[in-house]
């Protein structure tokens, strides 16, 4: 896979028309009380946002980018993979505990005749940074900034 390194493409997720939560479907969400009604409005979101990744420029880029750290290899969509297809590549764990509810955009979009972009088979990168540690830098970070003020 080779970085596309053009400057002037652009991320279509960066585009204002489309909301960036389109890239993060979750099965539910305490703020809505749709139920089954949310989960399929949810799941179709899910698939559009898989859709417009497979004509982005940055595509190959964008799934390469995911698999450097541990948070975008577990979450959200990337260049139209799912945590669960990178979480396969390096042989790590499924630890978002929504493999069921991925299933299902996987299968919906499959449906829609979107196939699995290819993922490289690769070792587990060597820096991977859990999401503790990125808690802890970013409260001492916050810290510092306090501090400053
Ligand atoms: S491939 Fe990556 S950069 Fe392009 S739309 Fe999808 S998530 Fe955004």
């Amino acid at each position: 896979m080779t970085r596309n390194l053009n400057p002037d493409d652009q991320p279509l997720c960066a585009d204002p028309a489309y909301d960036s939560e389109m890239w993060f479907p979750e099965p539910n969400s305490k703020e809505n009380p749709l139920g089954l009604r949310y989960q399929k409005a949810a799941l179709d979101t899910a698939v559009e946002a898989i859709k417009i990744c497979g004509t982005c420029p940055l595509q190959q880029a964008c799934i390469e980018y995911s698999m450097e750290s541990l948070e975008t290899v577990h979450y959200g969509i990337y260049g139209g993979t799912l945590p669960m297809e990178r979480q396969r590549a390096i042989n790590a764990g499924d630890v978002s505990n929504t493999h069921s509810w991925q299933g299902k955009i996987r299968r919906k979009a499959t449906e829609a005749g979107l196939t699995v972009p290819y993922v490289a088979k690769r070792e587990r990168p060597k820096l991977l940074v859990s999401l503790q540690e990125r808690a802890s830098w970013q409260l001492s970070a916050w810290e510092s900034s306090q501090q400053a003020s």
